[in-house]
């Protein structure tokens, strides 16, 4: 059965890095797949103004959906790095408005519970998707959008992003579908140039000689970014195995426990 399945994110290419492979093969599959992304990456780049990245934040996000097969992209406009000062409930509000319209099944976001999640927006953007994918079937929760003519739904599926690999228990084989994260993370243009230079100034500043990083151009990303992707994915794979996987600490909807019990019970 076909689902509607909406990825929440708090920057251009978040999705893209942790779920990319996992997104086009829904969306190969025949489900209705969705990003919205909260920021518009203008504080991504060593190169770049503000201006210049929220002039292609659109571009970039609509190119990736293309490369991953999604229907329709959805961006919240904040500002990069700021998305701890929006109101926990006016930000949860973006994100159940999206899930009530769309009435999506299944929710890709970074992980509230997660440890070691160090960057402010992916901690933001995680209560706010935890918290309107909870609530989303309450119909006294943000009543304005059910006078809007939108209706209560209930999120049945959640996938969460993770820094931790013992939070994983569900890999999905991306192996099909690598090709189609790639094209997608390439379409971030800004943001693959800004992951190399933020890796170059890493290595730098861990003393790593400049004769060794002389020949990586960052404007020319993509053979870095393929090796980075292959490497992390095919380490996730290798416990799967499969070529290539990603991990998720997955959720769905079960029937409670209560009535389950009671269901045995009668046979
Ligand atoms: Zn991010």
């Amino acid at each position: 059965m076909s689902q509607v399945v909406l990825s929440i994110a708090a920057h251009g290419d978040d999705a893209e890095f942790c779920a990319g492979g996992t997104l086009a093969r829904m969306a190969a599959e025949g489900h209705d797949v969705y990003l919205c992304i909260a920021t518009d990456n203008d504080c991504g780049s060593f190169r770049m103004s503000a201006e210049e990245l929220r002039a292609v934040a659109r571009s970039e996000a609509e190119g990736s959906a293309a490369a991953l097969g999604a229907k329709g992209v959805f961006l919240l406009g904040y500002t990069d790095g700021d998305l701890c000062d929006v109101k926990p409930s006016v930000l949860r509000g973006h994100v159940m408005r999206l899930i009530r319209q769309l009435k999506a099944d299944v929710i890709f976001s970074w992980d509230p519970f997660a440890p070691f999640e160090g960057h402010p927006d992916h901690r933001a953007i995680a209560w706010a998707t935890s918290d309107a994918a909870a609530f989303a079937h309450f119909n006294l929760y943000h009543p304005e959008q059910l006078e809007e003519g939108l209706e209560p739904h209930r999120v049945s599926e959640w996938y969460w992003y993770s820094k931790a690999d013992w939070q994983l228990n569900k890999l999905v084989d991306t192996t099909g579908t690598i090709e189609h994260k790639l094209q997608a993370l390439y379409a971030y243009k800004s943001q693959m140039v800004l992951t190399i230079d933020e890796f170059l100034e890493e290595a730098r500043s861990a003393g790593v000689e400049e004769a060794i990083l002389a020949g990586i151009d960052p404007t020319r990303y993509e053979p870095l970014v393929e090796m980075g992707v292959r490497a992390v994915d095919g380490k996730t794979g290798a416990q799967l195995g499969t070529a290539y996987a990603e991990g998720f600490r997955y959720e769905r909807l079960e029937p409670p426990a209560i009535f389950a019990q009671a269901v045995a019970e009668r046979g």
